[in-house]
């Protein structure tokens, strides 16, 4: 397998370097890679048909189906990334891993490490989502909290790698190896869907090696996609770039979502997000964004009308529906997969502040009292 620039095209032979040493573009694999994944049980994630948010579009008459990343080890998609990249990194020698991260590739890395016994220092924004930096504490990697935006901690992980010996395994387009173990969710899809490609692929993004791994997977799998990359109103530069018709995507200033998930500014590293973008635009399809209140009634439908607990950023293709519905892009007979990212255990604080059906029992005896309690709250709300 080899190393190939998304930018000038030079090849280079596997080798673990970060930017194409010609011209600074993105590096991509090409061909099978003959190293196995360090793997515990990622991927081949379940499509569950969403019927009952189906019925609660109006005027839509296509399908929805989720492809839920949330049963991944670790509970998110990252650790497609991580199995791939520690694979090689481990077939290379290297004493230990170093990942910057808005929390899930942290906590992803930190699992896989634990597992491997290699030591892992994982760089995190100080705002990170406790539940978050509590679940890559609890794997015993060395977390380092910074002040800042996530752009600070990409920084300091990038100099961590290179002073320790150790392998970069933040997941932006900076390494290579990581990225190709998503193709597999294009292919996925494919094959679980069976008589039909999809229309349309949601896809949560941040600086987008998601969007590339399903673009890849679904053209080899012969499937002709728009992709739609979904980014939050308080942190879409890829957006905005989108909507004036640029080619070049700038940083984002302060971010400003609940959704940790994408909250990219991609502030030192703006190529990812062209990239990005050139393959959205290349797969006919669009960048939209979401408010937090958006956000929230979608993270609601999927918990209650599907099951589904996702962290902020996992529901935002749900969020998106409507919009792309309101906008004219779904045809009739669309058939729309959600990329659902990300597990709601990871951040719970967003469900706390909604209205519940929640009750406090003063005496658990007097059972009438509760079942009349019981029967109220069902007629509270649909
Ligand atoms: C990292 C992450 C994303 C964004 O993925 P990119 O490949 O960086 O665009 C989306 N959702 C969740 C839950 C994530 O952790
Ligand atoms: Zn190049």
């Amino acid at each position: 397998m080899n190393l190939r620039c998304v930018e000038c095209e030079a090849t280079f032979p596997p080798q673990l370097i970060y930017q194409c040493p010609a011209c600074g573009g993105i590096l991509e694999t090409v061909g099978q890679d003959a190293v196995a994944a360090f793997s515990f049980g990622e991927g081949g994630t379940p499509l569950l048909r969403a019927s009952r948010i189906e019925a609660e579009l109006p005027g839509f008459s296509g399908e929805i189906w989720l492809k839920d990343e949330t049963r991944n080890p670790s509970g998110s998609f990252k650790d497609r990334l991580i199995a791939s990249a520690l694979g090689r990194a481990i077939a290379m020698g290297l004493r230990g891993v170093v990942c910057a991260s808005s929390g899930n590739a942290g906590a992803s890395t930190a699992a896989y490490a634990a597992r491997a016994g290699v030591p892992a220092i994982i760089v995190v924004p100080a705002h990170t989502p406790l539940g978050k930096v509590t679940q890559i504490a609890a794997y015993g990697a060395i977390l380092l909290l910074v002040e800042g935006h996530y752009s600070r901690s990409y920084d300091l992980a990038r100099a961590l790698a290179e002073k320790h010996g150790f392998a970069n395994l933040t997941t932006t387009f900076i390494n290579p190896y990581a990225v190709a173990g998503l193709t597999a969710v294009g292919h996925e899809i494919v094959a679980q869907l069976g008589r039909q490609a999809p229309s349309h692929v949601l896809i949560p993004t941040g600086s987008g090696p998601l969007v590339k791994g399903v673009w890849q997977g679904l053209r080899e799998a012969g499937a002709s996609t728009r992709l739609v990359a979904v980014q939050a109103a308080g942190c879409a530069p890829i957006v905005r770039a989108f909507e004036v018709g640029a080619q070049h995507v700038t940083a984002w200033g302060m971010p400003e979502t609940i959704a940790s998930g994408i909250s990219d500014p991609l502030i030192g590293y703006e190529r990812d997000g062209s990239y990005t973008l050139r393959l959205v635009r290349e797969s006919r399809g669009l960048a939209l964004s979401v408010s937090d209140d958006e956000l929230r009634s979608a993270m609601r439908m999927l918990a209650r009308l599907e099951g589904v607990y996702a962290e902020p950023t996992g529901a935002s293709p749900i969020a998106a529906l409507p919009k792309l519905l309101a906008g004219g892009h779904l045809p009739t007979g669309a058939c729309i997969v959600c990329m659902i990212t990300g597990h709601g255990f990871k951040d719970g604080r967003a469900y706390q502040e909604m209205p519940a059906r929640t009750h406090r029992v003063e005496d658990p005896h007097d059972t009438a009292a509760v079942a009349r309690l019981c029967e109220a709250a069902m007629h509270d709300f649909a």
